[in-house]
């Protein structure tokens, strides 16, 4: 016979797997079982939740290399912005470097993965020196942004890349793009940078940060349009991200409670909870499900669950598991 927690267990993996497929709500997915008659709550959890392709994909990489047999391995920074997933890959042998710091380890002959946010000429340049062999888990996508700064400079246009300049894939992108290159982070820095300018005959092409949202992308053109003539874009924006965020924020309008899940230090987590928090006064950024207290409950009848680029799937199920206990702790006090 079914436990409670295995039953729990299998309701959300049959949802995962839908999941590929569409977005679901889970527990009207289920035939009649027990859950279903004693929640009081819905639970729903958008189809993009975890890892995406990109993150995905060089996790993947990374878990070949450290079961292929090599003492140690190293990342450029943590793989994933996700405390977690560090924590689980260092326990497989995977040791974060930085490759600006003056004590690197030896690394001749070491496997260095490049995590999904690429990395620039320079460091790369370094670290073959230093006898490193390079793993490259560059994400397509990221790739197609730092080809983008490149071309344009050979074209003799003067890159303006839309994004966070302390981010490493803004760093990456512009240390890859062989010229000059302005960061603009936000829609004041580009009105600042057209007042700098106007006038001037410049040849700009915008790239964009792969995680930025479209409505940047176009206020800021709108502003740029307005005092430049010869303009090109490259949107080079994550068309999973942008997925992602459009079904967290149509989720978002329309439950009481939005859970965000993911790493503090994940900037597209950060942003993801940002726009469901416009959709949903009562959203909550957790790292850990162990976060969610029975009180953010109280007066709720639907959970909406969502998570970054760099959340893995384990947290959210972890997720929908808490809220599942928890509610079921409510429901026993209630009767009782
Ligand atoms: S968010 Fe998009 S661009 Fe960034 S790693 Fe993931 S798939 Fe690649």
């Amino acid at each position: 016979m079914l436990t409670s927690r295995s039953l729990l267990l299998a309701i959300i993996s049959l949802t995962g797997h839908r999941r590929k497929h569409s977005s679901l709500s889970l527990l009207f997915f289920a035939p009649a079982m027990q859950y279903i008659w004693c929640m009081a709550i819905n639970i729903e959890v958008t189809r993009d939740s975890s890892f995406c392709p990109g993150v995905d994909r060089a996790f993947k990489i990374t878990e070949q290399m450290l079961f292929g047999g090599k003492a140690r391995c190293y990342s450029i920074g943590p793989l994933i912005h996700n405390p977690e997933v560090v924590k689980r890959l260092s326990m497989l042998g995977l040791e974060v470097i930085d490759p600006d710091s003056e004590d690197l380890p030896d690394l001749a002959g070491m496997n260095v993965v490049i995590r999904s946010h690429g990395i620039d000429t320079a460091t790369e340049k370094k670290l073959e020196s230093l006898g490193a062999v390079l793993v490259d888990a560059t994400c397509p996508t990221v790739k197609r942004a730092q080809e983008a700064a490149s071309m344009l400079v050979e074209l003799g246009y003067h890159p303006i890349v839309l994004g966070a300049a302390s981010h490493p894939e803004v760093r990456s992108i512009v240390g890859r793009a062989g010229g000059p290159v302005t960061v603009l982070e936000s829609l004041d820095e580009a009105k600042r940078w057209a007042d700098e300018h106007r006038g001037e005959e410049i040849k700009i092409g915008v790239v964009c940060q792969t995680t930025i949202s479209r409505d940047l992308l176009e206020e800021v053109m709108a502003v740029l349009e307005h005092d430049f003539k010869d303009i090109t874009v490259m949107n080079t924006i994550c068309e999973s991200v942008a997925r992602r965020q459009e079904e967290a924020n149509e989720l978002a309008g329309n439950v009481d409670l939005m859970i965000v899940a993911g790493g503090r230090n994940s900037s597209n987590t950060a942003h993801l909870a940002q726009r469901c928090a416009e959709e949903c006064v009562n959203t909550r950024l957790i790292e850990d499900p162990s976060e969610i207290e029975s009180d953010w409950l109280v007066g709720v009848s639907s959970v909406g669950v969502t998570g970054g680029a760099s959340t893995p799937d384990w947290l959210i199920q972890e997720t929908v598991e808490k809220l599942f206990e928890l509610e079921q702790e409510r429901e026993k006090k209630t009767q009782g």
